[in-house]
């Protein structure tokens, strides 16, 4: 009897290995990171189906093999259909995709958290009816995704000092995991100058739960959530273990 397991998954990518299978990698609630044989996958009268296509929430039943692990079925529990009929979403969503593939890990302690996260915001991404809307959507994610995988951005005291900064000349330092002061500041090179209230928007994002409206959801403009996503997406480019392939795509929706 082959051993099987069940868990919710949500696939982040695929590669053919055949003339008929595919592999999917998925970010799974209870395991991190999985590969999974899609055998058949790319028959007309697959059983999988569209279940198999990229950014699908689904509830997997696979069968553990010595190699790799072989998808038997799958129960659809999110396909996010909203998300595929606007291209700014699309390729939002792709980013945030790639931002799991490149910092999830097989068995990662923080399975649950993170598949919650990118559960959370596909199904609003999905819903967003604006640009704005989307681009809060992403701004969150970045936030939290940094904070629970252990790269969290530094928003209220100094690197350096470790003091919260005395005025209101502050700066951001991507190399150096988050804010510097004015003093601090004076012998780093690369650094950008920031404003408070940018500041004050981004922690409010980091604190609050994800799915909550803070005042900022009207406050905000499209110029600063642009501007927002652009520095964090510097910051984790910087960090991340694996090399960006949808940066430019990202680019192009600016
Ligand atoms: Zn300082």
């Amino acid at each position: 009897m082959k051993e099987q397991f069940i868990t919710n998954t949500i696939n982040l990518k695929s590669y053919n290995i055949s003339e008929s299978d595919k592999i999917i990698v998925m970010y799974s609630k209870e395991k991190g990171l999985i590969k999974g044989v899609a055998k058949g996958i790319k028959k007309t009268k697959s059983k999988l189906g569209g279940r198999m296509e990229l950014l699908v929430a689904n509830k997997m039943l696979l069968n553990k093999g010595r190699n790799l692990d072989t998808i038997c079925q799958a129960e659809a529990l999110n396909t996010f259909l909203n998300l595929r009929s606007d291209m700014n979403k699309l390729f939002y969503s792709m980013y945030c995709c790639e931002i799991v593939s490149n910092f999830g890990t097989e068995n990662d302690p923080n399975s649950e958290e993170i598949y919650n996260l990118f559960y959370s915001f596909l199904e609003r991404m999905s819903e967003a009816k604006t640009k704005k809307q989307a681009m809060l959507c992403v701004l969150r994610f970045q936030l939290k995704i940094m904070d629970i995988t252990g790269y969290s951005i530094e928003l209220n005291n100094c690197v350096k000092c470790l003091k919260k900064p005395c005025t209101s000349e502050i700066y951001f330092a991507v190399e150096h995991g988050g804010i510097l002061c004015k003093t601090c500041a004076q012998d780093i090179n690369k650094k950008i100058k920031i404003p408070q209230k940018i500041l004050e928007f981004l922690y409010t994002l980091l604190i609050e739960d994800f799915n909550l409206n803070t005042r900022y959801d009207e406050l905000a403009t499209e110029k600063i959530c642009d501007i927002c996503i652009n520095l964090l997406k510097n910051y984790i480019e910087y960090y991340s273990p694996k090399r960006f392939k949808t940066l430019q795509m990202l680019e192009s929706i600016r």
